[in-house]
Order: structure tokens, then sequence, then C-alpha cells
């Protein structure tokens, strides 16, 4: 259990960096997520890493939460990502709950840069940020020789390099969350007494 929480203080310094670069160069660009949208949320697909929800999971199981969380897994209807809170009926305006426990993905997504099929580097942009500023979008396309964007599968390499048994494998974001507190529930079991939370600090 300790190697685990020393564990998710790794992932959560990466997630601190993570959200510092992706956050300034989509703010740069004008390219940051449009205020009160969370049309990628509302999706069960979004596809993570039981890494990434292990800090999530840990802080479930510090406050009491972690076996009621599962039992909501067990019965989710599978509509969106279960820490997605709805603010409209169509599910596309809303919040993260766990906004300082999110994983990776949620930090880079929006845009990013990711390599085509022949290895060349380009800008991904969500769907819903290129239809609101088309020009800005626009702008960082003609400008990704001189301004690269952070790639994606970069931040994804980092994070299973703290742990490939945990952070190679992606999952559906909510079998992921499953798989975070089903590990650490277990560990639990087997390591009372040698267990000292050493809170971790969410950005
Ligand atoms: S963890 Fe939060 S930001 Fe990520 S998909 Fe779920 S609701 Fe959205
Ligand atoms: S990445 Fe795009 S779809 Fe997702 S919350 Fe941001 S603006 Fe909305």
């Amino acid at each position: 259990m300790l190697r685990l929480r020393e564990l998710s203080g790794q992932v959560m310094a990466v997630y601190d960096e993570l959200s510092e670069q992706f956050g300034s160069y989509q703010r740069e660009q004008g390219l940051s997520c449009i205020q009160g949208c969370g049309a990628c949320c509302n999706n069960p697909d979004i596809e993570v890493s039981v890494l990434e929800m292990l800090p999530y999971a840990l802080h479930l199981f510090d406050i009491g939460q972690a076996e009621t969380v599962l039992d909501t897994l067990d019965v989710a209807t599978g509509f969106s990502c279960i820490m997605y809170q709805r603010a409209s009926l169509d599910g596309k305006q809303g919040q993260c709950s766990v906004y300082q426990w999110r994983p990776g993905i949620c930090r880079m997504f929006g845009a990013a840069g990711y390599k085509t099929k022949t290895g060349t580097a380009t800008l991904s942009v969500c769907g819903v940020i290129k239809a609101q500023v088309p020009a800005k979008y626009a702008n960082a396309l003609i400008a990704i020789g001189s301004t690269k964007p952070p790639m994606l599968a970069d931040g994804r390499s980092r994070l299973a390099q703290l742990d490939y048994l945990l952070g190679e494998k992606l999952l559906p974001i909510n079998e992921a969350l499953a798989a975070a507190l089903g590990r650490v529930l277990t560990l639990a079991a087997y390591s009372v007494g040698d267990d000292t939370p050493t809170p971790v600090v969410a950005a």
C-alpha cells in the first residue's frame, strides 16, 4: 500500500506538469475549453489507464468511499464518465466533479499534438473548440512549425513509465476507476498496520 501511495504521488507530480504544459499551449493559442462545456465527458468510452485513476481511488479510500463508489460503478448505466455532472438535458453542458483528481487524458485533451501515420506532427483540436474559434485553430495550424503543441503520446508515455503494469493498458474510464479501486481495496486488506496515509496534494 505504501508503494501505491508513493506511485500516486508520482502520478500527481506528472499531472501538475501536464496541466501546466498543455494548459499553457492552449491558452497561448486561444484554444482552451469553452466555458461550461463538458461534451467530451458525456461519454463512457474515454480511455485511461488504471494508473491514471490511482490518485482518485486512493482519495476515495482515505475518505471511506471506495466501496460505495465501486458499488455505484457495478450498476452504472454507462452513459458517461461517472465523475461527470451534467448541467443540460443533452449532457453537452456540465462539469467534472473530481477536477483535482481527473486523469491525465483530461488534462491534455482539447488541443494537443499527435503524429499522423506518416510520422508528421500535427494538431488535434476538439470539434467544439474548432467550431467556436475556427480562426484561432487555423492560426495554430499555420504556426505549428514554430510553436509545436505538446504531444499527447508523450504525456501518455510519461505516465506509463511510472509503472508499466498499471500504466500501459487503456480501459474505458469507468472500468479503469473500478480496477483502481479494486487494487487499492485488495492491497489495503493485506497491509493492515503498515499504511499511514500521506496526503497527496491535488492540483
Ligand atoms: S474525469 Fe472529469 S474531466 Fe475526465 S472525463 Fe470524467 S468528468 Fe470529464
Ligand atoms: S475538450 Fe472540447 S468537448 Fe471537451 S470540455 Fe473542452 S471544449 Fe468541451
